[in-house]
């Protein structure tokens, strides 16, 4: 049973039916659909023909914000050899070459400046301003081929604009009425930012998860983890915008600030990025996604390899022996007690305070009792969510009444059973469980469970009890 879970990116190569029910037989948790290609309109139509297609697993709507893309160099791609000098022009559905870049955007060549850098996509890709003015021009500095539509990495000076900019404020606007579950939100620079994005979508059944990946979202990281409901190491654009050499440490301090809030944190962003052309990974990029699951991330995110690859099931498969078996090693017990010594601190809720110091006293009793699953009762998936943040070593089960609930808990690490019910008195949803641990061969009779709930019933807004119970 494989706790961190897998985020499968759905692009031209993944597409078509075959292709998504092939990865979510692979075991994909969440498949994460981009907005930043195409009309709202096709992107709309794409969303409901995959939510038909996977009506389990949870589906992640990705806006671009202020993300800046240089039009098409095509499939095939266009070698940008270093020293070679190429206009910048602005411009919509034309055709980048390796003699000019057309950039998606108005007014921004007039802030050119000479010697400013350009970043083109992840893959190290570099120019620096040489001409500004009537003809701008920029030589190549680091060369490489760049392929499609990839973003551009510009200062930050240039890409001041407000969150959500007016583009994905109509893609928000359009995703009101839609069914799915996460929706990211790229370049979050402060709480306000998450405030505006949540403003807008006008609606609590769908989790925010802020991508951090600018120095001003790793600045402001603990006040936007307190208003986000998850948070992406998003490390494409951390790595062009921050020091590359940070970007690990970045990686660690992400997730332990998200995991101290109960956030799911998901790792992202050139995991197996060769498998986009190879049949294999690099030893480099096995190594990593295992560090990612020692670094206690929620879940993995596969991009260009599932979107563009040339075998997108084949990378998730991957994937999935990687994290599998990093887990034997896994040192669960340290983890969970390492919490204890990174308490959130700050102002918090009531409700967040009982939901933090109840679900404590359940990992404790599950490890004194070495029980055999953790039962959570909830309507929004928070207490499960707050158990999960000690990576206990037992399955956690979670009870809810919400389909959307148990979806939204497949990016929670080691939520992996899910039951759906419509009771509401406690003791019927526990009786539940544990019938439902026995037909799946997770207890037998005799076996000790820790079960979390509300106690006026699951109508109760926070969990306040933890009880111990033997399986019948
Ligand atoms: C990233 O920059 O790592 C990322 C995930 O964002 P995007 O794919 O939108 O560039």
């Amino acid at each position: 049973m494989r706790r961190t879970k897998i985020v499968a990116t759905v692009g031209p190569a993944s597409d078509s039916d075959e292709v998504v029910l092939g990865l979510v037989a692979a075991g994909v948790d969440v498949l994460r659909l981009s907005f930043a290609h195409s009309d709202i309109e096709s992107n709309i139509a794409r969303l409901r023909r995959i939510r038909a297609l996977a009506p389990d697993v949870a589906l992640m709507v990705d806006i671009p914000g202020p993300k800046v893309r240089a039009c098409t160099f095509g499939a095939d791609g266009v070698e940008l050899v270093v020293g070679a000098e190429i206009e910048l022009r602005e411009g919509f559905d034309e055709t980048s070459s390796s003699a000019v870049i057309v950039i998606e955007r108005q007014n921004i060549l007039s802030g050119l400046s000479v010697g400013m850098a350009i970043h083109i996509g992840d893959g190290g890709i570099s120019l620096s301003v040489i001409a500004t003015g009537a003809r701008p021009m920029a030589r190549v500095t680091s060369g490489g081929v760049v392929r499609g539509k990839p973003g551009l990495s510009l200062p930050s000076s240039l890409m001041n604009d407000e969150l959500p900019t007016p583009d994905d404020r109509k893609r928000i606007e359009a995703l009101r009425e839609e069914e799915f579950e996460i929706l990211a939100v790229s370049f979050v620079r402060t709480a306000f930012d998450v405030a505006a994005v949540r403003a807008v979508l006008s609606r609590d059944d769908v989790m925010i998860m802020s991508k951090i990946e600018t120095s001003e979202g790793v600045a402001n990281l603990q006040e936007i983890v307190e208003v986000s409901d998850s948070i992406m190491v998003a490390r494409g654009d951390l790595g062009v915008r921050m020091p590359i050499e940070d970007v690990p440490h970045l990686q660690k301090l992400i997730v332990r600030t998200g995991i101290r809030f109960a956030r799911p944190v998901v790792v992202a962003t050139q995991m197996l990025e060769s498998m986009t052309h190879s049949q294999v990974p690099t030893r480099a990029e096995v190594t990593d996604v295992s560090n990612a699951v020692l670094d206690g991330a929620s879940a993995l995110m596969l991009s260009g390899e599932t979107a563009i690859g040339h075998d997108p099931v084949g990378a998730v498969e991957t994937m999935n022996r990687i994290i599998v078996r990093t887990e034997q090693d896994f040192d669960y017990a340290a983890w969970g007690s390492s919490l204890g010594v990174q308490q959130v601190v700050g102002k918090r809720s009531e409700e967040s305070r009982i939901t933090a110091t109840m679900t404590g006293a359940a990992w404790r009793a599950a490890m004194e009792e070495d029980v055999v699953a953790i039962v959570a009762c909830t309507r929004s998936g928070m207490t499960a969510r707050a158990i999960s943040r000690f990576r206990p070593p037992m399955p956690i089960v979670a009870v809810t009444p919400f389909a959307k609930t148990a979806r939204q808990l497949r990016s929670s690490w080691g939520v992996n059973h899910v039951i759906i019910s419509d009771k509401t008195d406690m003791n019927e949803l526990v009786a539940l469980a544990l019938d439902y641990l026995k037909a799946e061969g997770l207890a037998v009779a005799g076996d000790p469970v820790v079960t979390m709930a509300g106690s006026r019933s699951t109508g109760s807004a926070v969990t306040d009890t933890v009880r111990m119970a033997f399986v019948p």
